[in-house]
């Protein structure tokens, strides 16, 4: 097994700033619904309706980079939508970023 590589704190800010969460969400195929003033609904990635079987809704906010899920406390920025969308690390998540965004990333041990 290999270690897993680390990022700066400094490339990490980068991938987010460059990356606006509402054009990701778009990108891994997201439909975003408009539901007031600068937030939009997704479907929830962690939890169902278990009567309906349809995921529950949960609320993307652009200006602030973040998800939330009211039902079952789902959220994160950027990177934590494209890990939990894409069944990754958060190492291999800000690469998926950096490749998005064409950052060039320097590991540091
Ligand atoms: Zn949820």
């Amino acid at each position: 097994m290999t270690t897993p590589l680390r990022y700066s704190d400094r490339d990490i800010a980068q991938v987010r700033d460059l990356n606006p969460i509402a054009h990701v969400a778009q990108d891994l195929g997201y439909k975003l619904e408009l539901r007031g003033e600068g937030e939009f609904v997704i479907p929830c990635l962690d939890s169902l309706d278990p009567e309906t079987r349809v995921a529950f809704s949960m609320s993307l906010v652009p200006a602030r980079g973040m998800f939330y899920c009211a039902h079952c406390s789902a959220g994160g920025d950027v990177i934590t939508l494209v890990e939990k969308d894409r069944k990754l690390s958060f190492a291999a998540a800000v690469e998926y970023l950096a490749q998005r965004a064409g950052i060039t990333l320097k590991a540091i041990s």
